[in-house]
């Protein structure tokens, strides 16, 4: 009927006007007294918007059983219109379905406030705000928590049937305001749960960690950075639950560490060398003046200096005019671009400032072959002398040379056990557990090569330092470096199952949140974003996976059905007189308590007049001292 209505003034609709309707609904039988007698208390008018119905406003029957029974809680029994809380949440103008909607438009299609008010105005003809959008979407992301939590025992059952889940736990922060914390289950990529911290802390992450075990059950492994929090936090985890389990340390994160250690001193003063030598802006003053020089002709020089490329090797002599100047400017360039020998992966994987110095003494080298004959074009020679004068300290100067044979030395090193570690040569999906074990025999290898080569005494100081390095990490993480093969249990059919070697999945997870938050807020700064994305935004990427759908609502299309039954079960356990406990309330008061930060509710306790005064009080009283 409210459809048939809705279609025909829709534009009405939009106005003012609600479709009316009476929601007088049979009560059935009393379930205290089982009688069918009942007075009707009250009638009172409801008004609603829902994507199935569009706007409208209902007057609602409510009965009160004749024979004035009571539920076990003490409440009347009474019976109102189911029609209405099927689709309405508690004392809310807004369907289930509006709120799913928005929820999904929010945080799995990242579409903006503006966007989504006018989809759901073309498509069900009700308006909803901005600021409503807001609401709704913080009231999804609160239900969908309260289902994961609701369903907790079969997403358990479907992780104990894979033989286990291993436990992928990393934080991430923006500015360091607020860290969130978040566990995956790294075969089927779900996130068990999200949570906002303080900080990095040990003594904050145990107490989220211990909830996710009691909800989702023990995990098969688990897989951390090597970080000062989350050490100690998966340590003590496994060892109050007595867990037998391979604790991980991420691959990755164990190369970067020694990587940074082995690199860090030589890399810092080599970058300083090239900060006081100031041989970028010189070079790239150099281009901008050749390029002043050359003007229109530049198409023209740049073609002459592919010509130039092109030509076959021996060439020293240089052309002059605009093709010799042209090419002066392209072998600067040619050092600037030093980015260009990059792999994408971040220091210590790459090291730039290597790079920058080799293609500094390539180019160097390339130049002295030039002047060797020197072109008979004044003006090409001199600009080639710049570019020599500017390359020079590169390759004349003691420290340069140094450095770099140091960072050169243990960069190999650092390689080596890279290439024992072979991260960047393999997909981790492809891996098979014999490509494992031959990884765990390898890394036995260099510990003993590594001790055979490394010089007792002598001047080999440094290579004998950067080995030891080394070591001490193998020796700190190594026992975390294996155990990567998982043997499933007989009753799941037994076999070995892998787990990733690196934090990949998480980290992913992480970057693909910050790209989405920034995808929809158009802002690249996301410090704020962040700060209000509550955690269990995080908990909505499940619904991508189709495995986690089927488990908690059957279909994405039944998520408002399972939003109102977990009202109707509370509304229903209330009546009972039961307790719902709200364990995610309970954990976040626990976490707070832990926090050494002033949290709202202890702020409004502490910083008034009254506690000013007591304080000043007590310090000035002269309290006699009491005798043990
Ligand atoms: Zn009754």
């Amino acid at each position: 009927m409210i459809r048939s209505v809705g279609h025909r003034c829709r534009q009405q609709l939009l106005g003012s006007i609600d479709t009316c309707l009476s929601a007088d609904e049979e009560p059935g039988l009393c379930p205290v007294c089982g009688g069918a007698r009942w007075y009707v208390q009250k009638t009172r008018v409801r008004h609603g918007r829902t994507l199935a119905h569009g706007q409208f406003q209902a007057r609602e029957t409510v009965r009160v059983c004749a024979s004035g029974c009571h539920h076990a809680g003490g409440l009347p029994v009474t019976r109102g219109a189911g029609s209405l809380t099927q689709h309405l949440p508690p004392s809310s103008l807004v369907g289930y379905d509006v709120i799913v909607r928005v929820g999904l438009e929010r945080f799995l299609r990242h579409r903006q406030r503006h966007e989504i008010c006018s989809t759901i105005e073309n498509e069900a003809g009700i308006r909803v705000s901005t600021g409503e959008v807001s609401e709704l979407s913080r009231r999804f992301v609160h239900y969908l928590a309260r289902l994961h939590q609701a369903r907790a025992e079969r997403l358990k059952g479907a992780l104990a049937n894979d033989g286990g889940w291993p436990m992928h736990v990393d934080a991430t922060g923006e500015d360091g305001r607020g860290t969130l914390l978040l566990v995956m289950a790294g075969w089927r990529q779900w996130v068990p749960g999200a949570w906002k911290i303080s900080t990095e802390r040990a003594d904050l992450i145990l107490p989220c960690l211990r909830e996710t075990v009691r909800h989702f059950g023990v995990p098969c492994a688990a897989m951390r950075d090597l970080g000062r929090a989350m050490t100690p936090a998966i340590d003590d985890l496994v060892g109050e639950l007595e867990l037998a389990i391979p604790v991980l340390a991420c691959h990755q994160h164990f190369l970067a560490d020694v990587g940074k250690d082995l690199l860090e001193p030589s890399y810092a003063e080599l970058r300083g060398l090239f900060r006081r030598a100031k041989v970028r802006p010189k070079l790239r003053t150099l281009v901008r003046e050749l390029g002043r020089k050359l003007g229109p002709g530049i198409e023209e020089a740049r073609q002459a200096v592919r010509q130039w490329q092109s030509m076959a090797e021996g060439g020293h002599d240089i052309e002059s005019g605009d093709t010799g100047l042209a090419i002066v400017r392209a072998v600067a360039q040619w050092t600037l671009d030093y980015q260009a020998r990059a792999s994408g992966l971040d220091y210590p994987f790459d090291r730039p400032y290597l790079d920058l110095y080799e293609r500094c003494s390539t180019a160097r080298r390339a130049t002295e072959a030039f002047l060797r004959a020197p072109p008979e074009d004044k003006k090409v020679e001199s600009a080639l002398e710049r570019l020599h004068r500017y390359l020079a300290p590169v390759q004349g100067e003691l420290p340069f040379r140094q450095t770099t044979e140091r960072l050169r030395r243990r960069a190999a090193l650092f390689d080596e056990l890279r290439g024992v570690l072979r991260l960047a040569t393999i997909s981790e999906q492809d891996e098979t557990e014999q490509d494992l074990h031959r990884m765990r025999e390898k890394l036995d290898e260099p510990v003993a090569s590594l001790k055979k080569r490394r010089p007792e005494r002598g001047p080999a100081r440094d290579i004998r330092e950067a080995i030891d390095i080394v070591l001490k990490h193998i020796e700190a993480h190594g026992a975390n470096l294996r155990g990567h093969a998982i043997r499933l249990p007989e009753r799941v059919g037994g076999g070995v199952r892998l787990v990733f070697r690196t934090n990949f999945p998480v980290e992913n997870f992480f970057g693909q949140l910050k790209h989405d938050e920034r995808r929809r807020s158009g802002r690249k700064n996301l410090t704020r974003d962040l700060e209000q994305l509550p955690a269990e935004a995080a908990l909505v990427y499940n619904l991508e996976h189709a495995d986690y759908v089927t488990l908690v609502c059957g279909s994405l299309d039944r998520l408002a059905e399972a939003f109102a039954h977990l009202d109707l079960d509370r509304r229903e356990m209330r009546l009972k007189g039961l307790p719902c406990a709200d364990r995610q309330q309970d954990l976040a008061s626990e976490l707070q308590m832990v926090s050494a930060s002033l949290s709202k509710a202890d702020r409004r306790v502490i910083r008034n007049e009254e506690m000013d005064r007591r304080v000043a009080a007590v310090a000035r009283s002269r309290a006699p001292h009491r005798r043990h």
